[in-house]
């Protein structure tokens, strides 16, 4: 029921949106968009950034695909070194890292702890910030070159960090939106890369379609991962690219901060329940990561 009216608020809304934007009305086009923000209140409900407690074993329900019967797979080393417990579910055959839920780790407070570091995700400026960024945009000619394509068009990146794969893409994309937790990196970055890099969070992300969603070693951080592919692949145009990279299960990558891993099938099932079809599957053994690269059909 929340899910229909939800559904049909944005429908309407998006569709007066579209209207009172071409007719230049300012007032009105500001009354609308509030009016469409209270009516996404059973929306907020279900923003998938905001779950904080990882509870799966307990309630026994997959943050990935949403169904129930995880079952222990096995322990193995973690980077605090302790052991993880892993868990996997039935269904889409993620696994879950159950080391913060059962250590009862106050998981917001770790995240801010890191996300303070200065050291940590910085943001350089000057030659150093124009290497950087040099170092990260053979991800996107590569990508390029191998599906045959050119990028063009609007641009999403959920869980940016530092902001600097997102002005790279700068370099292919005519606008970029970034959406993370931490807004001041990616403040940073904009001024210094101009007004074409919007800084953006969940509720403006639901007014926006892009051609491209990118999500880079930030799907292994969420409580709701299916929540957030969902949220992504719903602002995707039809034949968008979602491009997506992950660790796999590797003892360097098991640390409580990790919560889900993946394989292909959970990409297929995510693709399924999403509307996407599946284009490539790409490992960087080096890293021990895979890339996944879908489109919405
Ligand atoms: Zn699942």
């Amino acid at each position: 029921m929340i899910d229909s009216i939800t559904f049909l608020a944005k429908v309407i809304g998006s569709r007066w949106l579209d209207i009172l934007d071409k007719s230049g009305e300012k007032i009105l086009l500001k009354m609308a968009r509030n009016l469409l923000n209270r009516a996404d209140i059973s929306e907020i409900r279900h923003n998938p950034f905001l779950e904080s407690i990882p509870n799966a074993v307990k309630k026994d329900r997959c943050g990935v695909c949403h169904s129930t019967g995880l079952v222990k797979y096995l322990e193995c080393r973690s980077l605090d070194s302790g052991y993880a417990p892993l868990y996997m579910c039935k269904s889409c055959l993620c696994l879950y890292n159950a080391t913060a839920e059962f250590n009862e780790m106050d998981v917001v407070e770790w995240q801010k702890r890191w996300a303070e570091d200065p050291e940590f995700y910085k943001v350089p400026t000057g030659d150093e910030f124009v290497a950087l960024v040099d170092r990260a945009a053979p991800t996107f000619e590569w990508l390029e070159n191998d599906l045959g394509v050119r990028f063009s068009g609007s641009y999403m990146e959920i869980g940016a960090g530092s902001g600097i794969m997102a002005a790279s893409a700068l370099r292919f994309f005519s606008d970029v939106y970034v959406l993370d937790h931490v807004h001041d990196r990616l403040l940073k970055v904009r001024e210094i890369v101009g007004e074409r890099y919007h800084v953006i969070d969940y509720d403006d992300g639901l007014n926006i379609k892009v051609d491209t969603v990118l999500i880079w070693h930030a799907m292994e951080h969420f409580l709701n991962p299916g929540g957030v592919f969902a949220f992504g692949a719903g602002q995707l145009k039809k034949k968008g690219y979602f491009l997506m990279q992950v660790p796999v299960l590797t003892e360097e990558h098991v640390y409580p901060g990790h919560y889900y891993f993946y394989n292909e099938l959970v990409f297929k099932r995510l693709a399924e329940q999403n509307g996407l079809s599946i284009l490539n599957f790409y490992y960087d053994h080096a890293m021990n990561a895979m890339t996944a690269v879908l489109r919405k059909n």
